[in-house]
Order: structure tokens, then C-alpha cells, then sequence
């Protein structure tokens, strides 16, 4: 059989985009990919955190050892390809600010589920004497964290570099139908894919899905006197980068008037970082960006209700950096026809 060959246009090159176009290509489909770096582009600001176990509840993330196993896979690869590095195993030192936190860690560490996952004895390591006591600490073992900013980055020089890269904001009014295909401009596809991120909200074709964009600021900082090696989190992560500064952050915000850093963001951050760390910092940055996330916390994708050339892979919310890779190659089978999409993702789920 003939292998399959189409032409594919992606909107939007923030992680969705840049997972996607590699797949495609990979698969040696013609692809070209429209960015334009506007404000609120989360995959830029974005810590990569690949964390196992979240919330109070310490509840194993959705499909994590599936979801980490393949993203270790695909990060390498990539950075095979474009030769950089993006893939840092790191562990987390969680706070455990009460009694009730600490029972609730021993309990789900014994979970078998959660093996593999949570340390036997915490060690603080180069954070001794440097934050402020709480009540105790677990450590978090099988988490990552993916370096995002310089993944986009890198895969935006190679995309150019092939010449399938055009710098520019998507224009809706140029979309036109024609013999099975889809024209943008002059240029004829066999399909569009839109991965937008948080943006999707003005989509035209795929606005009615309940995409729910949330604002998150975080800093930037320098932390003299120190050489933290693993990730943080008391109420904000601290995550050490490799140009040994620190990201800081972050806040969550379901209402905002737009993308900009806020004062009142700042002020809160700088606060919290010093009720944690008991040595100074340096703020070198505060950033603002929107999260792509959905009312039932699960990746959109699929295939346009009425638009058969119409796809959208979006909706990785908080946590693109673990769930970007599976549901990226997911979509390039899909759109191949090698794959049905898994129901809990597809868009068919919220009908039209
Ligand atoms: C503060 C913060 C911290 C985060 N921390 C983590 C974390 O630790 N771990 C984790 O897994 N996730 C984290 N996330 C979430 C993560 O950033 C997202 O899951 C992921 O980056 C979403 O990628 P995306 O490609 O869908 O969207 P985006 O990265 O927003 O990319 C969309 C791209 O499309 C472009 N675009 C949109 N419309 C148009 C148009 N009309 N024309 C041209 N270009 C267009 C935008 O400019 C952008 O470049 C964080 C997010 C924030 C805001």
C-alpha cells in the first residue's frame, strides 16, 4: 500500500504545534506551521513541570506512567534531533504543612499505584538551612521537568531552517473551501489543524468547546548562595533551570482583563518566595501567560463537526509537558487514519 501523503497547515506553535509538526513529519507528511509569539503564549512561560502526584489529595495524575513513559521517549528523540537538551529528571520536595498531610502521605505512599513514586526518607539535600520549617517533607521521585521555552524555540529554527515556518497571525477571513480541500490564501491543504492554546476562544469553527483559559504569573529569579538541584513545592514550586536561575510561580487566575504581569501578582509572589526561602533573591523577570485549560480537565481533539478539513489539538491545561507527547501522536495516527481518537479526548464528547 502507498503510504499516505498530505499537506497539513498548523496554527499556533506553543508545544501542542511543535509535538504535532514533529510527529507529522516524522510520518514524512508535507507540513507547514503559522506563529505569531502574541501575548499569553503559555508554552514560553511554562515551568514543564511533570509532576506525579498533585493536589491536596496527593492523587495520582491521570494515565502518569503511560503519559511520562512515552514524553521521556519523545523529548530524547527530539533532542537527538534538534540537538539540545530538554528532558531533566528531577524529584520534588513537597511541603507537609500539617499532621493531616503527613498521615495522608504515609497512607498513599502505600498505595501500589504509587510505587516508584514517593521517597522512603526525604532528603532536603542543598535546601538545608535555606527555606523555612514546616511541619515535614516528602519527596517525589519519577518527576521531570521539561524545558519548554527552549523546545519551542529550537523546533521554531529547525521549521525554519526547512522553510515551513511563516511568522504571522492567522487570518480566519482567508480560509476558503475547494474540491475536497482547504485553501489558506492561495495555498491549498488537505487539512488545517488549529493548536492555539488559550486563543481557540476565538475560533470561529471550534469556539463552542469550553475551553476555559486561565491566567498564571510567575518570576523569574536569582538566589545567591545557592545550588538547588531538585524542585519545590510549597504553595508555589520553585524549579531550578539550567542557566542555574529559578522559576517561580505560579498564580491562577479564571478571571483577567488581559495577558499583562500584574503588580498585585508580583507583590504576591515576592511575598510568598520569602515566607519560603530563608535567604535572599533577585527578581530578573515576572511573566504573565494563559493556560489552555478545559472544563473536564482532558486534551481537545478532533475533527470539525461540519469542516471535514477542520481539526483541533488543543487543551493541555496544566500539564502539556506530560500530556503533549502521547496525545500529539495520537492525533498524527488520527488524522492519518491510522488511529481512532480515545473517547475521553475526543471532541465528539461535548457534541455540537
Ligand atoms: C504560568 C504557567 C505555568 C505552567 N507550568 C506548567 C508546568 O509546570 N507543567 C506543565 O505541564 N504545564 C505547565 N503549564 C501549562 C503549559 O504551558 C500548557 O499546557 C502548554 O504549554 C500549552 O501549549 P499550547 O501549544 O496548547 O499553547 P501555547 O503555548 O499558548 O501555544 C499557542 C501558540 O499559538 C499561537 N497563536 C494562537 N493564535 C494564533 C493566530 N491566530 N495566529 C498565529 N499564531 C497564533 C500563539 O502565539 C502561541 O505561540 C503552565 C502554564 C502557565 C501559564
Amino acid at each position: 500500500m502507498r503510504a499516505k501523503n498530505e499537506k497539513y497547515l498548523i496554527v499556533g506553535q506553543g508545544l501542542a504545534g511543535t509535538l504535532l509538526a514533529y510527529f507529522l513529519l516524522k510520518k514524512k507528511q508535507d507540513v507547514m506551521v503559522i506563529d505569531k509569539q502574541l501575548p499569553g503564549a503559555s508554552s514560553v512561560a511554562a515551568a514543564g513541570v511533570m509532576n506525579p502526584v498533585t493536589g491536596r489529595r496527593m492523587v495520582k495524575s491521570w494515565r502518569f506512567d503511560e503519559l511520562s513513559k512515552f514524553a521521556e521517549q519523545t523529548y530524547r528523540e527530539i533532542e537527538n534531533l534538534l540537538g539540545g537538551a530538554f528532558w531533566y529528571p528531577k524529584n520534588i520536595l513537597r511541603a507537609l504543612p500539617t499532621v493531616l498531610e503527613e498521615n495522608e502521605w504515609m497512607r498513599r505512599s502505600a498505595f501500589p499505584e504509587n510505587k516508584g513514586y514517593f521517597r522512603e526518607n526525604t532528603d532536603l539535600g542543598k535546601y538545608t538551612g535555606k527555606v523555612y520549617p514546616t511541619h515535614g517533607w516528602g519527596e517525589i521521585t519519577g518527576s521531570a521537568r521539561v524545558g519548554m521555552p527552549g523546545l519551542v524555540q529550537l523546533f521554531r529554527r529547525f521549521l525554519i531552517g526547512k522553510k515551513c515556518f511563516f511568522e504571522e497571525v492567522f487570518d480566519f477571513e482567508k480560509i476558503s473551501f475547494e474540491d475536497g480541500k482547504v485553501k489558506y490564501g492561495a495555498l491549498l491543504f488537505d487539512k488545517i489543524v488549529f493548536c492555539e492554546g488559550a486563543r481557540l476562544v476565538s475560533n470561529p469553527y471550534f469556539m463552542y468547546l469550553p475551553l476555559v483559559p486561565t491566567k498564571g504569573e510567575l518570576l523569574l529569579v536569582k538566589i545567591p548562595g545557592a545550588s538547588f538541584k531538585k524542585m519545590l513545592k510549597n504553595h508555589l514550586y520553585i524549579v531550578p533551570l539550567e542557566d542555574g536561575t529559578y522559576w517561580v510561580g505560579a498564580t491562577n487566575h479564571f478571571e483577567f482583563k488581559d495577558a499583562a504581569p500584574s503588580f498585585s501578582d508580583k507583590s504576591y509572589l515576592k511575598n510568598k518566595l520569602g515566607r519560603i526561602l530563608k535567604i535572599p533573591f533577585e527578581v530578573i523577570a515576572h511573566k504573565a501567560a494563559i493556560r489552555p485549560t478545559v472544563s473536564d480537565k482532558r486534551p481537545l481533539l478532533g475533527q470539525h463537526p461540519k469542516h471535514g478539513n477542520l481539526f483541533v489539538f488543543n487543551g493541555l491545561g496544566t500539564k502539556g509537558a506530560s500530556m503533549g507527547p502521547l496525545f500529539a501522536e495520537q492525533m498524527s495516527a488520527f488524522l492519518l487514519g491510522e488511529k481512532e481518537l480515545d473517547k475521553e479526548v475526543d471532541i465528539g464528547r461535548f457534541g455540537h
